[in-house]
């Protein structure tokens, strides 16, 4: 099993001509309310991959119809709390040419403490991984706590910020970074340089580095393997990152040789930047299989 503690925000998508200037009051054509977090996508590719995943987190009361959501896609929510905080929620503005400008409020997510994350670990078993990003509360205690029981530890630390150079990042198992964290986690700017300082100090764990239309590389000590992403035509490549790590994950942690793992993160990946939106564009192990088998 995986257990993920992990955001769950609500997307209100406005479609605008422009973004709104300082002052401005603009009208907004089309206005979507859409389940996001890198943390619920993340649950929804693990389940849709067919892992045996229980999602930790924490919502307000209000929106419990976004647990049934996450629920329906085969995740396990026993540990989603409703709480009487704010759900974490994004405003999102998008042009007509697809760019856009967003305000994140963590709200409910922020409401993780040490006490829940010891309750969710006292259910596992010791072939299990524990994944986190970073976009909910506690989760040096996430890293800590799962090291401690020996569990298998996946941090993916996103969006990047300050406070992960504080983590105690020799809990982690394996990291999972896209090219802007591992530059901001190395301190280092080109590839090379980047792949040289993981090899030297990350020798505790294996890193991924997911580089977008150019697929994906793995860090296992000297060894450095690539896979190149599928050819697609994108259309939208939101949660391109939450779909491979689902897909990878709910593949290796099920002991799956790691470059076939790596090949269906970057199939399940593929496809959904073919699909508008965020969670909604996670492809159903099916479509995977027929993808790869084409
Ligand atoms: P993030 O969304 O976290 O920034 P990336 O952009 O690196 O992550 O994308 C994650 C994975 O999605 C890549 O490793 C690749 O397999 C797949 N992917 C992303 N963009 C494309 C694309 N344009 N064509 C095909 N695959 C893509």
């Amino acid at each position: 099993a995986v257990i993920n503690f992990g955001s769950i925000n609500i997307d209100h998508v406005y479609s605008v001509d422009h973004f709104v200037r300082p002052g401005e009051t603009l009208a907004s054509s089309n206005y979507q309310q859409l389940l996001g977090g890198k943390g619920a996508n993340q649950s929804i590719a693990l389940a849709q991959a067919g892992a045996d995943v229980k999602h930790v987190g924490s919502i307000h009361e209000s929106d419990a119809s976004f647990k049934q959501t996450l629920i329906k896609n085969g995740v396990d929510c026993r540990y989603v709390r409703c709480h009487d905080v704010p759900s974490g929620h994004a405003i999102i503005q998008v042009t007509p040419s697809g760019e856009n400008a967003i305000v994140l409020f963590g709200g409910a997510n922020q409401t993780i403490t040490p006490d829940t994350v010891k309750k969710a670990l006292l259910d596992t078993g010791s072939s299990d991984w524990v994944l986190t990003q970073n976009e909910t509360s506690c989760i040096d205690e996430v890293l800590r706590q799962a090291r401690e029981k020996g569990l298998k530890v996946a941090f993916n630390p996103a969006p990047m910020s300050d406070n992960v150079h504080e983590l105690p990042l020799d809990c982690v198992d394996l990291l999972i970074v896209n090219e802007t964290e591992a530059a901001a986690i190395t301190g280092q700017s080109s590839l090379d340089e980047i792949v040289s300082c993981f090899q030297e100090k990350w020798q505790h764990a294996e890193v991924l580095i997911t580089l977008g239309k150019e697929g994906v590389m793995m860090i296992r000590k000297d060894e450095v393997e690539k896979v190149p992403a599928f050819k697609v035509e994108a259309v939208d490549t939101t949660a391109a990152g939450d779909t491979f790590i689902g897909y990878f994950l709910s593949a290796y942690s099920n002991h799956t040789d790691a470059r076939q793992a790596l090949k269906r993160g970057c199939a399940a990946s593929a496809l959904a930047v073919t699909r508008q939106g965020a969670a909604q564009s996670i492809p159903s192990q099916q479509e995977v299989d027929r993808f790869l088998a084409k």
